[in-house]
Order: C-alpha cells, then structure tokens, then sequence
C-alpha cells in the first residue's frame, strides 16, 4: 500500500479542498499519515500552499523544504496558491530536485498529475479518481463543505482573484446536498459551507440561486443539526439570511464579516463599498440576539490609511458589538494595484496599529465569553477518538471550549454549560 502525507496553509478552503484530495487518495487505497515527525516510509508528501500575505507564502516555502528534508525517497508535491503566485520559487525548488510537480488548484486532479505519481511509484491505478462520494473519510469533526470558487471583486489588496480565478463558479445545489447528505450519514451533525465568496453563492447558475436558498434546502436535511456560514462580504449580507442566523436554530449564531475597514477613502482605495448601512445591521443582529458570535477581518496600516483613518477604523470596531477580531496587518502582494500604491506606511506603523486593534479584539472576545458563563449551549468536541479525556470543543456560537469527555462519538454536538475555570472556558457536559 502506497502512503501519502497531506499537509495543508492557509485557509479553510484549502483544508476543504487537501480534505477532498485525501478521500480520494484513500479510496483509491493510499493509506494516509497523519503527521510530519520524517522517519517513516512515506511515497507522497502534497502540501497545499498559501500566499495571501508574504508571511504565508515564507511558510509554504519553509515547510516544502523541511519535508523534502525529512522524506528524500517521496515525490513532493507543491500545489494551491503560492506554486502558483511566484514562478522563481517554483523553478528554485525545481533546481534543488525535490518538486516533482507543481501544479494549481484546478491541476490537481489532473492525468499528468497522476502519471508522475506513477511513473514514480511504479503504479498503474488513477490514484486522484473519485470512487464515491468525497467527504465519507473527513478527518474533522466539523467538516467543511466547498460551495464556491472564484472571485471577481478585484479588491486593491487581494491576489486571490488572480490565483484562483476570477470566474465565479458555484457547486451545484445538488451535489451539495449529496454531500450534505453523506455527511449526516456518517454521523456528522455541523457542516461548514466554506468558498471564497459565499455570499455570492448562485448567482451565476442557471436559474440564479441564493445562499438563502441554499441554507433554505440543507435546514431540510434531518439529520442535520447546524449549519455554519463561511465568511461573507458586507455587501453580500441577505436580510433573510440573517434572519436565519438571529434565530439561531439550524444556522448557527454566527457571522464572520471581513470588513477589511470603516473609513470611506481607505475603501475607496481598497476598490470597496462603503459599509456605513452593514454597520448599523449588524449591530441590530447583535441587539436581536446577544448571543450571536460577530466575527469581523481588518487591514492595519492599509497605504491609503491616515491616522485619522486609523481612528475611525478603531472607534468604529469598538463601538461594534464584535465577539472576536482577525487583524492581518497590510501584506503588499505584487501583481495588485495595492502594491505599487503611493503613501504606503511604515512596517513600525502597520505593525503598531494592529497591536492596537489586536488589543481590542482580546477585551472584546474576553467580555463575549464572560457573558456566556453559565449558559447552555451545544458543542461538537474537535478529538474524534475515546482515547483523550480532554479536547477542544466549538458552540454553536463559536465559543471554544476545553471539554472534558473520555467518549464521545465523532462529529456530535454534546449539552454542556460554559464555565470558567483556572484560566479556561470549559464546556461542562450536562
Ligand atoms: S472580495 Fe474577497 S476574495 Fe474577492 S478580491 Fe475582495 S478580498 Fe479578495
């Protein structure tokens, strides 16, 4: 049996899309490992690489390296967006003899693909063939489910639309309830819809669908005990949608808006709408339900962002009923307008203002999870096994949790109250 070494960067669509690959692999009888210790056999190593910011692209580089290292006798694979974004890593790793393939996203299930895979391994099967359905071997508790692909925003900072393509292409509601489906089958209870641009999800099949219409047909599965919304625009924000959200039942309680900024000119230069109106809605979610986790994204130190800029951003953040904050300090990416944008600000000033907002983001988070001590809520353990007394856990509200469980069964949501003890929200199960 040939093994097979997965690694995954950046975000959860790329967990999403390496999770597809390993199904695959193991249908088609690749036994798959689950670390990157070195030492053992292994005859493929693939590695879904990340390039959003300079940060990311720098680890995909560095862990390519180390597990060429670490396995000399297995075909390293480099694919996703960093193999694609910077040709001169490509060649360099292909001087130094350890890349064996590179290819996109949409080259990975490729024919050559799986002949080089052969010719090295001496194989003749389709080891990248979908033999059923894909989600059956999900590792995760919570498994993600891909929905989209594709942007054509063209924000002035994000390379994204450039690496993986600025066609919208949403999966057709079938075969997502398929995989919905399977899912529940196999005793998963939350699934994660995840894609670049969710909140564009339908609009360009035929007919035009929504992501209300979508949560409107997964709400019927019964087995399906949560749905749990990806990121989605601000200018995407579906008032019936987040009806669903406010009431809490089959959507979970939770949004994650990646704002980028409040102040207009910043927006402007971001190639963004304004966000004065998103502002108002989502604060009047916050107010309908207490509850509702808020998760928002911010640019610190943005080129275009004055210190008056920067007050906005904050004063508007902290008058928000946000419950967590992701701060990414500006990241120039060539090949975007951003990069070459004149004014850009110091890495002292980029690196200050996201301290500060980082600050806030930690007071807010720390408020939101003191005022749900006491509450009952419904988390699924993130450790499938009965082996480890204690795991993480996730509510329905994004609460992360410490749960104490010797058994639990893979992928169910368990009745806990939250409390806090010795420095730890804990999920104590009821
Ligand atoms: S909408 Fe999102 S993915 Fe599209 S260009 Fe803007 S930041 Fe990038």
């Amino acid at each position: 049996m040939k093994r097979a070494l997965l690694l995954t960067l950046g975000c959860k669509l790329n967990q999403a899309e390496t999770a597809q690959l390993a199904a695959r692999l193991a249908q088609n009888g690749v036994e798959l490992i689950g670390t990157s210790d070195g030492g053992e056999k292994v005859d493929l190593v693939f590695i879904n690489t990340c390039a959003v910011t300079a940060r990311a692209e720098a680890k995909s580089r560095h862990l390519l390296a180390k597990v060429a290292r670490q396995y000399p006798e297995a075909v390293v694979i480099a694919a996703g967006c960093a193999s694609k974004y910077n040709p001169t890593i490509k060649l360099n790793w292909l001087n130094i003899q350890f890349l064996n393939a590179v290819g996109g996203i949409d080259n990975w299930l490729n024919s050559d693909l799986n002949k080089q895979f052969n010719d090295l391994i001496g194989s003749d099967k389709n080891h990248f063939e979908q033999v059923s359905y894909k989600s059956t071997s999900y590792h995760r508790a919570r498994p993600l489910v891909k929905i989209q692909d594709g942007c054509d925003h063209f924000c002035s900072f994000c390379i994204i639309p450039h690496l993986r393509g600025s066609t919208m292409r949403s999966q057709p509601i079938d075969e997502i309830l398929t995989e919905a489906r399977c899912l529940t089958d196999n005793g998963f209870e939350e699934i994660n819809l995840t894609g670049v641009r969710i909140g564009a999800w339908g609009k360009d099949l035929t007919p035009r669908q929504t992501l209300f219409d979508l949560c409107q047909a997964l709400i019927k599965i019964p087995q399906l005990r949560r749905i749990r919304l990806g990121s989605i625009e601000p200018w995407e924000l579906d008032a019936r949608l987040l009806e669903l959200t406010v009431e809490g039942d089959k959507v979970a309680p939770h949004l994650h808006i990646p704002l980028q900024h409040t102040s207009a000119p910043v927006l402007k230069a971001m190639h963004r709408p304004v966000v004065e109106d998103e502002l108002i809605l989502l604060k009047s979610i916050r107010k309908r339900n207490p509850n509702l986790a808020l998760g928002i994204d911010v640019i610190a130190g943005f080129p275009a962002e004055t210190e008056a800029d920067f007050e906005r951003l904050f004063n508007d953040l902290k008058n928000l009923p946000i419950t967590y904050l992701h701060v990414f300090g500006f990241s120039a990416r060539r090949g975007t307008p951003a990069y070459t944008q004149v004014n850009q600000n110091s890495a002292r000033i980029i690196k200050e203002r996201a301290r500060k907002l980082r600050e806030l983001g930690a007071a807010k988070r720390a408020m939101f999870y003191n005022s749900q001590i006491g509450r009952t809520v419904w988390a699924v353990p993130d450790s499938a096994t009965a082996s480890r007394a204690w795991t993480t856990a996730v509510s329905e509200n994004y609460l992360k949790l410490k749960m104490h469980c010797s058994k639990t069964l893979k992928g169910r949501a368990l009745k806990c109250e939250v409390s806090y003890e010795n420095g730890n929200y804990i999920g104590v199960i009821k």
